[in-house]
């Protein structure tokens, strides 16, 4: 029985575990894959504080990790298939076993959103990919596309151009949506061409990916583009679909939080990515991380009395 389980090892996870072990909480951090999360696959992070040069995402969260180790949270590498929050006891089912605790903190985060266009899922690993970051190096002195017009796209372009010999950012409007910073060094690198107005319509290839069907949706022109990647960067989708019908969630999937990032059931508290909120970041799932570590922590001592 532990005090507290963190379901999640991304960066506001890891920060729960910093804080509710550091506050005596007996806590387990429940990881289905590698701790990190999608900060672990950003190439470099330059907007979280205290690292002015920026640093490499993958090293941050090994810090992180070094920390809540250090005060004692302990890990596990088991993925939660489904929960019971109906009792005081909130219980856990994963893929082995059951597990018990008195408070949860969801910090799930979200995963990549897919194109769901024709060829994407039969040639993912093939040449289409979700993350430059560990399949960019494949990709030397070749042209890839980037679909996206958030910060992830155009970040995830700009890294890219460090190998391919091109750039094809693809973007359905006229207007990028990422922030001016990001935008100005895509607009000034000479390795990326910004293609407006346009989606992917179909990947197509043999063995890998050797073609795409873009489509003009202001001329309606389509076209085949000779790629031999196609990076896609969406947007995400929250993990929370082992959560329906036990706690409350938006219509898009992610957790509706209250005051002090509270649930809609008591002793559940959320954290990140995986709930609804307005900004998205390292540095604001960290926060997230600490209250509800702390809310954890106050609900567990008004529980005991
Ligand atoms: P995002 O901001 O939601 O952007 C998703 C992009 O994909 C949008 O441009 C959207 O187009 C486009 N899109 C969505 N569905 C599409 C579809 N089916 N076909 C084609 N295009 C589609 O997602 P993100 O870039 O992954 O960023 C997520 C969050 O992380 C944001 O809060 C972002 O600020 C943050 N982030 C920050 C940094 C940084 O600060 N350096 C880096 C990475 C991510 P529309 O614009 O037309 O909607």
């Amino acid at each position: 029985m532990y005090d507290v389980v963190i379901l999640g090892g991304g960066p506001a996870g890891l920060t729960a575990a910093l804080y509710t072990a550091r506050a005596g909480m007996k806590t387990l951090v429940l990881e289905k894959t590698m701790p990190g999360g999608q900060a672990a696959l950003t190439e470099w992070i330059e907007n979280y504080p205290g690292f002015p040069q920026g640093i490499s995402g993958p090293e941050l969260m090994q810090k992180f990790m070094e920390q809540a180790t250090k005060v004692g949270a302990e890990f596990k590498t088991e993925e939660v298939t489904s929960v019971d929050f109906s009792g005081t006891v909130k219980k856990l089912t994963t893929n082995n076993g059951e597990i018990e605790a008195s408070t949860v903190i969801v910090a799930t985060g979200a995963q990549a959103r897919k194109l769901a266009v024709l060829g994407e899922e039969k040639f993912t690993g093939r040449g289409v990919s979700y993350c430059a970051t560990c399949d960019g190096a494949f990709f030397k002195d070749k042209k890839v596309a980037v679909v996206g017009g958030g910060d992830s796209a155009v970040e995830e372009a700009i890294f890219l151009t460090k190998f391919a010999s091109e750039v094809l950012l693809i973007h359905r409007r006229d207007e990028l949506r990422a922030t001016k910073i990001l935008q100005e060094r895509a607009f000034k690198n000479p390795k990326i061409k910004l293609i407006f107005d346009t989606v992917v319509e179909e990947i197509k290839g043999e063995s890998a990916v050797t073609h795409a069907i873009l489509h003009n949706k202001k001329t309606e022109e389509k076209r085949e583009e000779k790629l031999d990647g196609v990076f896609v960067f969406v947007g995400t989708v929250p993990n929370t679909e082992f959560l329906e019908g036990a706690i409350e969630l938006t219509s898009l999937g992610y957790i509706t939080t209250h005051s002090y990032l509270k649930t809609s059931v008591p002793g559940v508290f959320a954290a990140g990515d995986v709930r609804e909120t307005y900004l998205r970041q390292v540095s604001t799932a960290v926060g997230d991380g600490a209250t509800a570590a702390m809310a954890a922590e106050h609900y567990l001592a008004e529980l005991n009395g």
